[in-house]
């Protein structure tokens, strides 16, 4: 492992200002993926800036009926609290879905966001990966790619984003604010991740050395009434093979409102814009769910090994939809 210089930073300003005069530095969150990947030597910082003391640590309601989380809050403290599990359950949902007890104690809300991908060749260091190493290829299209994408993907990457806290953000529009030595900025969640292309080294639309400072939730009554519902080839302690988020209300057997993002199927949690299309307005049955899946999976291009993803994430959809709207009629 290289050796690295390490700081605590107690002020945003300050944590701005290291990383703009030390282009090696990154900032350190729970370090539950940073640290793994410097001791892979995939992640190599001269410096590591610590920054769990700043003062971003809590969840607040905004004025205007959201809530406002901070990039320093970390995951098993975001799902255990009150707000979240009452306004927005399928978000404490996805946060207890991932990792373990341990993990999420650790682990920061800004860190799951920039979480990088687990495609094994990615991790790999003496293996060829675009994402990784730009230009040196992506053996993953030919190779091993069983969890890898179905949606959004390019012939020069084809991994999957691993995080479950996002794709519940993703389904109820949360909004990412940053800090940088020109000042504050946001970037609402379905911006945040840039299209693979041919830069799938280039994940995030973040500026070069922004701190992530939270996550904006806006009101979403829908929300209330979510659900997060992973698939993994173990019941506990791994990341998704497909997983949804969805909020679903129901008025005289119409769908009124809805949200519907889905993991572990693109490089980006995938918000199912054409989904939610079908879906509003029409009755809230059995056909119209499956019709909503169809619209959404008929831009899928799986994989050799991954076909299987389109089945399961039809199936998928249409359980959660059809549990939130049998609870709505209860
Ligand atoms: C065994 C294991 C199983 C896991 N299973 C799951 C799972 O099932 N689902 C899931 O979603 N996740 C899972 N995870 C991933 C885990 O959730 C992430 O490692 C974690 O969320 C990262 O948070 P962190 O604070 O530790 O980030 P760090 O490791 O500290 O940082 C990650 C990245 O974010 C950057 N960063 C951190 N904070 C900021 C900030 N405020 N501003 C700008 N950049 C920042 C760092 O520089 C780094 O690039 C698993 C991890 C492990 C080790
Ligand atoms: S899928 Fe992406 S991360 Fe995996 S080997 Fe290809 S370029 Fe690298």
């Amino acid at each position: 492992m290289k050796e690295f210089g390490y700081q605590r930073v107690s002020d945003v300003a300050g944590a701005v200002a290291v990383l703009g005069a030390d282009p090696t530095a990154r900032f350190l969150g729970g370090g539950t993926n940073l640290v793994d990947l410097m001791k892979t030597g995939v992640e190599r910082p001269g410096r590591l800036v610590d920054v769990r003391q700043l003062p971003l640590d809590q969840i607040e309601p905004t004025s205007d009926g959201g809530l406002r989380i901070g990039a320093t809050v970390t995951n098993s403290d975001l799902a255990a609290h009150p707000e979240v599990r009452r306004r927005y359950p399928a978000l404490a949902q996805a946060v207890l879905a991932g990792a373990s007890g341990q993990l999420r104690n650790m682990a920061t809300v800004g860190g799951n966001l920039l979480q990088r991908t687990r495609c094994g060749y990615f991790t790999d260091v003496t293996k060829a990966c675009n994402k990784r190493a730009p230009g040196s290829g992506c053996p993953a299209v030919e190779g091993e790619h069983h969890n890898h994408a179905i949606l959004g993907a390019s012939e020069h990457c084809v991994a999957v984003h691993p995080s479950d806290m996002g794709v519940a953000l993703a389904a109820f529009d949360a909004v990412v604010t940053y800090e940088t030595a020109d000042g504050p900025g946001e970037l609402p969640l379905g911006w945040f991740y840039l299209p693979v292309g041919d830069t799938p080294h280039q994940e995030t639309a973040l500026p070069p050395g922004a701190l992530i400072t939270g996550v904006t939730l806006p009101p979403a009554p829908v929300a209330a009434r979510s659900r997060y519902r992973k698939v993994r080839e173990r019941a506990s302690y791994a990341f998704a093979i497909g997983s949804v988020a969805a909020a679903l209300d129901v008025r005289d057997g119409v769908v009124h409102d809805v949200r519907l993002a889905l993991g572990a199927v693109a490089s980006r949690p995938w918000r199912a814009r054409a989904a939610e299309r079908v879906l509003t307005g029409a009755p809230a049955d059995g056909g119209t769910f499956a019709a909503a899946a169809d619209a959404e999976l008929t831009a899928a291009r799986p994989l050799p090994r991954n076909g299987y993803k389109v089945t399961l994430m039809r199936n998928l959809v249409v359980a959660v939809l059809t549990e939130l709207a049998e609870e709505a009629t209860r």
